[in-house]
């Protein structure tokens, strides 16, 4: 039915009626003050009866005429007046199962219900609340408002800066529940839906990939850059140079083994992220894996002049783990030693077996240096891609800024832990714990 003959519907002779008697009520007091009026003329001034008795009905008659139509009040309950509707159990069962935080709001957004992950990660909300203390931000409560006028699911993102930046994502959609509509009309849905995505961690790992892409093509074109300028010059101006050509190719070579080493750390880095989640579990003798390291990087330190020293157990420390990276591992912290803590004019290597708080087995390898030391602000970051105290010293020691960051990811992947000790002036110590792999073992029985 339209709405017209809804409306025409509803004007039956019953209502008319009533709308008479409504109007005339409501213009009582004129009609009453003009019947007055006319009673006083009938017994002061002689007014013939059956003229006031005409009058007094013309009254009563203009009267509800020209009084204004009322509304006439429906079945149908009232919007404002409605009690409130909760959620059913299967509803909330549902709303309960999502790993994200989730509201359901009535149709005038106060809270019916919260999943646990509401308490988790937003703090806690108590039901009859309006959304609006939990949520406060105008776009979110503009969507909110919008989407329980009965206008379609929005998604809407907004940021947070206090206490920390954080991403949030919401999706907000009305609800229709059968049960819940009956008897009840209007245009506000039954429930309103939120969804609540915390994009904060994403957000990070997105930025970082992106910052990685450009920092590796950054660190690509510098050398391909200048070696594309030598091969100009080598075709123009010192074409006929043999002294310059010997000069500028040994420059070539170098900037070439600056992209070589570049693209193999990368791709080391991609081979041990694409291999993260799996522990690698082969028996490993440190002792004989850091003599390795340490006979390999000796023509380095000597050059340097630098004594490695070792301060290793006579017997094989067992630890589980892929030889290769932990070799890898070693080498790179070693070497760092060398390169930039090499004004000390040693390097220890030294391995133990520890035992804390009566914990598991586990064995410490620490590399240790009396160099120049790292200044406190640079530590946290150190095994960030591409970070470097100093950028030039790096270059001079043919340094790609991956080196601390490959160490990380191999730990990560054997379960291991990397603490840096280091003071201005008087070197640092690059300390690795690794599960023994007798304790491994016993885990891995258990
Ligand atoms: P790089 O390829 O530049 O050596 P790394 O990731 O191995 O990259 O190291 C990052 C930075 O950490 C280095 O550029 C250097 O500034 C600093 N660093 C690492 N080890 C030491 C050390 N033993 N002493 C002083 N600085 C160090």
């Amino acid at each position: 039915m339209s709405g017209v003959d809804d409306q025409m519907g509803r004007n039956g002779p019953d209502n008319e009626v009533k709308q008479f008697a409504r109007r005339l009520f409501d213009a009582r007091w004129p009609v009453l003050t003009a019947i007055a009026v006319l009673a006083a003329a009938v017994f002061t001034a002689g007014l013939p009866l059956g003229f006031a008795a005409t009058g007094a009905a013309l009254v009563v008659l203009s009267a509800a005429m020209l009084q204004p139509r009322r509304p006439v009040e429906t079945a149908a309950p009232k919007e404002e007046k409605r009690s409130p509707v909760w959620p059913s159990t299967s509803m909330k069962s549902v709303v309960e199962a999502l790993p994200q935080p989730c509201f359901i709001t009535d149709g005038r957004g106060i809270v019916r219900y919260a999943n646990a992950a509401v308490d988790q990660e937003l703090g806690a909300v108590r039901p009859g609340d309006p959304l609006s203390f939990k949520l406060r931000m105008p776009s979110f409560l503009e969507a909110l408002d919008r989407v329980a006028a009965g206008k379609p699911a929005e998604r809407i993102r907004w940021s947070e800066k206090v206490p920390t930046e954080r991403l949030f994502e919401a999706y907000i959609t009305s609800l229709e529940v059968p049960s819940a509509r009956r008897g009840r009309a209007g245009p506000h849905p039954d429930f309103v839906l939120v969804v609540v995505h915390d994009l904060t961690e994403q957000h990070r790992l997105e930025r970082m990939r992106a910052d990685f892409v450009a920092n590796a093509s950054h660190e690509l074109r510098t050398p391909l850059a200048s070696l594309t300028g030598f091969i100009d010059t080598l075709q123009g101006p010192a074409k006929d140079d043999p002294n310059a050509r010997e000069r500028f190719l040994g420059i070539m070579r170098d900037q070439a083994g600056r992209m070589a080493r570049l693209i193999d750390d990368l791709l080391s880095l991609s081979r041990i992220e694409m291999r993260a989640h799996v522990r690698p579990t082969d028996p490993v003798d440190m002792t004989a894996a850091l003599t390795h390291v340490a006979d390999a990087l000796t023509p380095l330190a000597e050059e340097n002049g630098v004594v490695i020293e070792k301060e290793l157990p006579a017997d094989p420390l067992i630890v589980r783990g892929d030889r290769d990276e932990l070799v890898q591992v070693f080498e790179n912290l070693t070497e760092n030693a060398i390169k930039y803590g090499g004004s000390g004019g040693r390097v220890r290597i030294g391995a133990r077996r520890v035992r804390e708080n009566g914990g598991p087995e586990r064995i410490a390898v620490s590399v240790r240096d009396w160099g120049q030391g790292i200044a406190e602000e640079h530590v946290p970051r150190l095994t960030e891609r591409f970070y470097r105290v100093d950028v030039v010293t790096s270059r001079e020691q043919k340094g790609t800024g991956l080196g601390l960051a490959i160490v990380k990811h191999i730990l990560a992947r054997h379960r291991g832990r990397l603490a840096v000790e280091s003071e201005p002036g008087e070197g640092s110590t690059f300390t690795v714990w690794l599960d023994s792999g007798e304790s491994v073992a016993k885990d891995s029985n258990e």
